[in-house]
């Protein structure tokens, strides 16, 4: 399913959330991301994810350009600004792309309203099914097999019927997954009952309209892919390459969050320069074999994925 990126159009994006600073894991996806792009003469998208209209900011998105440029991560199409034919680059504004394909999915008859809670959601889940994951037993399909009846009912989320099928894909760096939808995560929502776009619904559009060839991002997201993959079948556009990386870990081994003050742009930003940052990461993550301070462009010749490690976290 994977596309080809041999022939040098390779497209790779990063998609933040102005939900606060960034913090060291999220930089280090950024590098990764914008290396293997442009040691490929690629093109990198800066793509804005703010459909969570409680916590996203503009003034975040700010920050994450300028802490982006900071670090020297140019980027040839989007940002706050719309730059490229693609746009817009902020989610908030791209409703009637989510739209149109929500209406494509519901035109396939595979959607249908949801009024459970999360209570009693997790009133049907069985003890130790999925490691803490919420799967869905369709109490609200309204029959066992689609086809679905179309929505007489406009209140509630509206959720994807998902086969019992295993989708098997190859991650750059994890390698061959197989994901059983039904048993990960049940049939899942597209929209939201408050009207709010679901992630796996507005990445997929995006990155398929914007052209992206290479997802590049945390391994907390990888088993998600295959949501993803099932979405890009329906709506009939071609997969990208996926590529998942290790989380990066405080000393206590917990995966950075913004919680972690001393690990974001502004407190990393105040105690060292760009290179030392970048040296820190590239080190890290094994590009460099040992510290030293370098420029992200003076690492596009060394850049390989085969030393990109295939762990969950690593620890800073
Ligand atoms: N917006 C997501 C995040 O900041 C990234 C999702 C993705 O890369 O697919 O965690």
């Amino acid at each position: 399913m994977d596309n080809m990126d041999s022939n040098g159009n390779v497209v790779g994006r990063f998609a933040p959330s102005p939900s606060g600073r960034m913090h060291l894991g999220n930089v280090f996806t950024a590098l990764i991301s914008w290396l293997s792009v442009r040691s490929r003469g690629g093109k990198w998208v800066l793509r804005i994810e703010d459909l969570d209209p409680q916590r996203s900011r503009q003034e975040y998105a700010r920050q994450i350009e300028d802490d982006l440029r900071w670090l020297g991560l140019d980027w040839d199409e989007g940002g706050i600004d719309n730059m490229g034919d693609n746009g817009p680059y902020m989610q908030s504004r791209r409703d009637s792309f989510y739209l149109d394909a929500l209406g494509r999915l519901n035109d396939l008859r595979l959607t249908y309203r949801c009024h459970c809670t999360r209570a009693d959601i997790m009133a049907t889940q069985a003890p130790h099914e999925s490691d803490g994951r919420v799967v869905y037993h369709g109490t609200c399909r309204p029959c066992a097999e689609p086809p679905f009846d179309s929505h007489s009912d406009g209140s509630g989320a509206t959720r994807l019927y998902v086969p019992d099928e295993d989708f098997v894909f190859t991650d750059r760096v994890f390698g061959e997954h197989s994901v059983n939808l039904t048993r990960h995560c049940g049939d899942f929502v597209v929209r939201r009952a408050d009207g709010a776009w679901a992630y796996q619904l507005a990445v997929v559009v995006d990155d398929a309209l914007m052209g992206v060839t290479e997802v590049v991002r945390g391994c907390d997201l990888l088993l998600s892919t295959a949501q993803q993959l099932y979405l890009y079948r329906l709506l009939g556009y071609e997969a990208p390459r996926f590529a998942h990386l290790p989380l990066v870990s405080n000393a206590a081994g917990q995966r950075l969050s913004k919680r972690d003050q001393s690990m974001s742009m502004d407190a990393l930003r105040q105690k060292y320069s760009p290179e030392e940052l970048i040296g820190k990461i590239a080190s890290m993550a094994h590009i460099i074999d040992r510290y030293e301070p370098c420029t992200a462009k003076s690492l596009i010749g060394v850049f390989d994925w085969h030393n990109v490690p295939a762990k969950e976290s690593i620890i800073i």
